[in-house]
């Protein structure tokens, strides 16, 4: 297929606005999916990422479409993640399309993932197609989501498609527009192979798939490829197309995007962003693509050293279907040996903490999600060591004496909130609690309103999306992304128990919020942490000062003692928790905490 019929072209929406729907319809329609297929995808795909609230892994298809020219055009329809912690993932899927389909839902109109979307959409200079869905709903109100789009995007009113994926309404006239719209990709064939990895995964008996967006040339099959990045060459496995099923292909050209195994093993040789072009050729790097940095970083641990081949190898597996986890190693003296993983956000990191219990049967010790935080040294001793002033920190175990520190930086982050008026007032308090600073409020219409805020991010990657969607019933959205570093006071608070640290538990926080965090979280842990044999003393303190504490009172009698001869089943259940309990208790000295107290306690 020539170039000229090609389209690269991925779906933006605000999570639920339809997006899998309508990618389904469309691939029914094109016929490469059946019906009832469809329905199934639909069903299996739903489920997933209902139960964990995210797209899990993106769905990129390629499809065949004969266009009112009799003309047969190949669309590459390129998914992008769905869900607030992955706003600026999008960028990654975007970096192989030339124009998207904004897509809103004619009942919710515009929401902040929306307009977070479009900017990245307008950055990158692609054509936006604007599309409404779900008008079959009675209440849908198009008209107002048209004045919206016109107000907020300047988009005309008259070039706004109208769909309702659900019933396959209007699917034909969204995929004319696209191919009328949108335009070929930028590409030249007759140049030097080369091409762009924009995703990769595992598969346990190919090693890693990398899917790559051709810029130039052509890749056969027998060809044998090298990375720009490791510089490592691999003879070429299997060359194919997503249709959303994987086909074989005898070649890929320039314009096109495909699948790739070549027996890269690993997260270290198949690398995202990377370019890969034909054996000992000279090109340009593909770079016009800067991948994702995590934002929240946790150290992981096996729970015993014996178990850390095993944990390696499922991190490894994990981190080649999710890309976006950096990994480092890290050590620790209470800890042992470990990895510290880069997150996108909480919901990120756990997911992939809950897959790796699930797939993997690990159960390792995970502890407290913290930011990058930055340090200026005054201490010419340690400048000279380290050489260099500035340090980035992300364990906060590992953060300086105070008296060697000059100056502390955070990260913050630009948030999009949109709102109904009447959340307004609440919203507002909860964004100055969390230390946010207003740079923006304007009515899209009567009934809402879009403020901007920057906020540092260690404010938000806890619980802050959750205590919006509480505030507003469900009704206000939340997008945020990268908005450099600022200065500012922190402290490191510690935990300990019964005298004891707890390194898991330590985090750096900022001064005015110490006491405040500290009185909380050993508020919390007195609920978290199960009665024992012995007495519990909790401590929170910043060096030898403590600011908070609470005591848990030891037992006097078994849990179950005082049901003998009573209910046998509420005895058993007691067994059958205090059980449960024990696979996953973490030991100090003689104290057991379970192990999702580390996460738990940080929740506000
Ligand atoms: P995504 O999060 O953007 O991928 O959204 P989904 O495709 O998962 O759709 C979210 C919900 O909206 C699902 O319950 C769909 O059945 C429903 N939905 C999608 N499109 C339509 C539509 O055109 N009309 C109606 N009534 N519901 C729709
Ligand atoms: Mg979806």
């Amino acid at each position: 297929i020539p170039v000229e019929r090609i389209r690269n072209f991925s779906i933006i929406a605000h999570v639920d606005h339809g997006k899998s729907t309508l990618a389904d319809r469309i691939l029914e329609l094109t016929g490469a999916i059946t019906k009832q297929e469809g329905q199934h995808q639909v069903l299996d795909n739903l489920q997933v990422e209902r139960e964990r609230g995210i797209t899990v892994k993106a769905q990129t298809a390629s499809i065949f479409y004969k266009y009112k020219d009799q003309q047969t055009y190949l669309l590459n329809l390129i998914d992008t993640p769905g869900h607030v912690d992955f706003s600026n993932e999008v960028s990654r899927s975007l970096a192989a399309c030339d124009g998207v389909i904004l897509l809103v839902d004619a009942c919710h109109g515009v929401q902040a993932q929306t307009v977070a979307n479009y900017h990245l959409a307008k950055q990158r200079n692609l054509i936006v197609v604007p599309v409404l869905n779900k008008i079959d709903i009675k209440h849908a109100q198009p008209e107002k989501v048209i004045q919206d789009l016109q107000f907020l995007f300047q988009i005309d009113p008259k070039t706004v498609l109208q769909v309702s994926a659900k019933l396959g309404l209007g699917i034909k006239e969204v995929l004319n527009r696209v191919i009328e719209s949108i335009p070929p990709p930028q590409v030249q064939r007759e140049q030097e192979f080369r091409a762009l990895i924009f995703d990769s995964w595992f598969d346990k008996y190919r090693g890693a798939l990398n899917l790559i967006y051709i810029l130039n040339g052509h890749l056969e099959q027998g060809q044998e490829i090298q990375s720009m990045a490791t510089k490592k060459i691999y003879p070429l496995k299997t060359i194919s197309i997503l249709r959303p099923k994987e086909c074989d292909v005898k070649s890929l050209s320039a314009g096109q995007v495909g699948l790739i195994a070549c027996n890269m093993r690993n997260s270290k040789e198949s690398i995202i962003g990377d370019t890969i072009y034909l054996k000992n050729q000279i090109v340009q790097s593909a770079g016009n693509y800067t991948p994702q940095k995590p934002l929240v970083f946790a150290g992981i641990f096996p729970v015993d050293q014996s178990k850390h081949v095993a944990l390696r190898s499922a991190i490894d597996k994990m981190i080649l279907n999710d890309s976006a986890v950096t990994l480092m190693v890290d050590s620790s003296p209470a800890l042992g040996q470990g990895w510290r993983l880069g997150f996108l956000g909480l919901l990120h990191m756990e997911v992939f903490c809950q897959r790796l219990e699930q797939e993997h049967n690990a159960e390792p010790i995970i502890t407290a999600p913290s930011v990058t935080y930055r340090i200026v040294l005054n201490n010419p001793r340690m400048i000279k060591q380290m050489g260099k002033n500035t340090l980035d920190i992300s364990n906060a175990a590992l953060f300086p004496e105070p008296s060697n520190i000059k100056e502390y930086y955070e990260p913050l982050v630009m948030g999009t909130i949109i709102t109904p008026s009447e959340y307004v007032g609440q919203i507002i308090a909860l964004c100055i609690d969390r230390r946010g600073v207003q740079q923006s409020s304007i009515n899209i219409d009567e009934t809402r309103i879009l403020m901007t805020y920057v906020l540092p991010l260690s404010e938000i990657i806890l619980d802050f999306h959750d205590r919006l969607k509480s505030l507003s019933s469900g009704y206000a959205s939340f997008s945020y992304e990268d908005h450099g570093y600022h200065l500012t006071n922190l402290v490191r608070l510690d935990i300990h128990l019964n005298g004891r640290p707890v390194e898991e538990l330590c985090r750096i926080v900022h001064a005015t919020k110490a006491t405040g965090i500290a009185r909380q979280m050993v508020h919390k842990l007195k609920d978290l942490i199960p009665r024992q044999m012995v007495q519990i003393a909790i401590q929170a303190c910043v060096g030898s000062k403590v600011l908070a504490r609470e005591t848990i009172k030891a037992y006097r009698k078994d849990v179950t003692a005082k049901l003998y001869g009573g209910d046998v089943t509420r005895r058993m259940k007691l067994l059958r928790q205090q059980a449960e309990g024990k696979k996953k208790m973490r030991m100090f000295a003689n104290i057991r905490v379970p192990h999702e107290t580390f996460i738990n306690v940080l929740k506000r």
